[in-house]
Order: structure tokens, then C-alpha cells, then sequence
């Protein structure tokens, strides 16, 4: 990541209120003129689409040892290949799920500024992450499958943000986009502060392969997009749609996930 810039002995923070308060006084017609802010924290960053230098070292990227199917960190190296006590004792419907980050602070504001601050910019860099992240899972995937938005909520958000992040997935991996090929047949209410099980009542049912869609799944490895794992109801219910039409594998990337300990059975 580039440093953050300073101009002419202001601190960066300074001009990065500053340039944020400029930013909502002039609309979003200067937005190309001003110098990029770092989504995270409103500082100036030297190229678009970057967090700055000290958000940057507080983004935790979750990287081996991990649970090989659930992808959460162990808390010391069990050894290569171990599943966790949770992927044993109630392993979930898609074969292995990765993210490039821990939903920690940073992330989540990266997340935020994504989804509902217009910055849409954020994509190909967070597909970056996702790609590295998901490297196994791509070289033997068929296709990306974005996790659909009922279409309200699209309308109200303008941008289905798992799209735009699997079209930044293709750009590095070159695995095609598999469009429309889950619907979300049910508005569902928001999982926030909703508990394990509900979440997973929450979802149930809620999204279904459109039966024209089947014959070009069927067989196939697929890689379901997201932008954030919590419990993982929503990708689960995702994954047993797809296997139900006939996918043969399905594994789930996303940028961030929440991570709660979990054992390795030993
Ligand atoms: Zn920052």
C-alpha cells in the first residue's frame, strides 16, 4: 500500500477531514478530482482503491494453519490437513470455505464503505485478497456463483456487492460468472442479532436454482461469492440449493468472515 501523503506539513488526518468535508459540501461530481481517502479510516491514500498504511498493517488476513473445511484459524498448528471439532461434529453442506480477512474493525469498515458508500472501487482490490485467499478453490472451479440479492433489496441498493465481487475474482482467476443461477425466492430479514438457529430458520428455503439454469450446473465445480461469513446459513443454504440442482461440488469464498475459536480434535 502506498503511505499516506502530506502536504506542505499538514498532518494527513487534516487534510483527509478536510477533503472529506469538501467531498460532501461539493457532491459527488468533484469525487475524481479530490485525492482517494482511505475507506477505512477518511485518510488521504496515495492511489484509488487502497487503504492507507495504517489500516493497511491492522487488516488481520487469515493464512494457515485453518480448520481445511470450515477455513477458521487454529490458534496453534495442529498439523497439515486437520479438521476442526466443528467441521466433524455438524460439517456444512459446501466442501471447503476460505476469506481473506477476520471481520475485525477494519474490515468491517471496508465492508461498510463498500456496500453502502458508494465504493464500488474497493472491488478489485478486494477481489485481489479473495483470490489469493481462494487460489485452491479456483484452479478447480467451473464457475462463480454470486450470493443473490432478493431484488428490493437490490433496487434499494443499486449493486449486488457479491457481483461486483466476483467479477473482480474473474479478472484475476479468469473462472466465469454463473448469472442468475441462484434466485432468492424469499425476502429475508437481516441476520443482525439474530442467533445461530435463527439465522439458519431465517434462510431456509429462501433461494432456489431456476430450472432452466440446471443442465449448465450440473456436474460442475462451483465457488459461491459473498462479501462477509457470520454463522454461515446463508451459504450453506446457498450450497444445498446448488448441490440439490446437480452441482457436484460447491465451495464458498468470501472477503471476511467473523472467526470464534474452534479445536482441533486432539
Ligand atoms: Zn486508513
Amino acid at each position: 500500500m502506498t503511505p499516506e501523503m502530506t502536504v506542505a506539513g499538514q498532518t494527513p488526518s487534516y487534510f483527509g477531514r478536510m477533503t472529506a468535508r469538501l467531498r460532501s459540501t461539493l457532491g459527488l461530481a468533484l469525487d475524481v478530482a479530490l485525492p482517494p481517502l482511505c475507506p477505512a479510516c477518511r485518510d488521504l491514500v496515495g492511489d484509488q482503491g487502497g487503504l492507507c498504511a495504517s489500516c493497511w498493517s491492522r487488516l488481520s488476513f487469515i493464512a494457515r494453519p485453518y480448520c481445511e473445511r470450515l477455513g477458521i484459524p487454529f490458534a496453534y498448528d495442529p498439523g497439515p490437513g486437520i479438521l476442526s471439532m466443528e467441521a466433524i461434529a455438524d460439517p456444512p453442506a459446501y466442501a471447503r470455505a476460505r476469506a481473506a480477512a477476520r471481520y475485525d474493525d477494519v474490515a468491517r469498515e471496508l465492508v461498510l464503505a463498500f456496500k453502502y458508500g458508494d465504493r464500488l472501487d474497493l472491488a478489485p482490490t478486494m477481489g485481489r485478497w479473495m483470490a489469493h485467499a481462494g487460489r485452491e478453490l479456483l484452479a478447480d472451479a467451473d464457475m462463480l456463483v454470486p450470493v443473490p440479492l432478493h431484488w428490493r433489496r437490490l433496487w434499494t441498493r443499486r449493486f449486488n456487492q457479491a457481483a461486483a465481487l466476483a467479477q473482480a475474482i474473474l479478472a484475476e482467476s479468469g473462472v466465469p460468472i454463473a448469472y442468475e443461477t441462484l434466485k432468492r425466492v424469499r425476502a429475508t430479514a437481516h441476520q443482525v442479532g439474530l442467533s445461530a438457529a435463527e439465522r439458519a430458520a431465517n434462510v431456509q428455503g429462501a433461494f432456489r436454482v431456476p430450472t432452466e439454469k440446471r443442465p449448465s450446473i450440473r456436474g460442475r465445480r462451483l465457488v459461491l461469492i459473498d462479501d462477509v461469513l457470520t454463522s454461515g446459513a446463508t451459504v450453506d443454504t446457498c450450497a444445498r440449493a446448488l448441490l440439490r440442482a446437480g452441482a457436484a461440488h460447491v465451495d464458498v469464498l468470501v472477503f471476511a468472515r467473523v472467526v470464534e475459536a474452534v479445536r482441533a480434535p486432539i
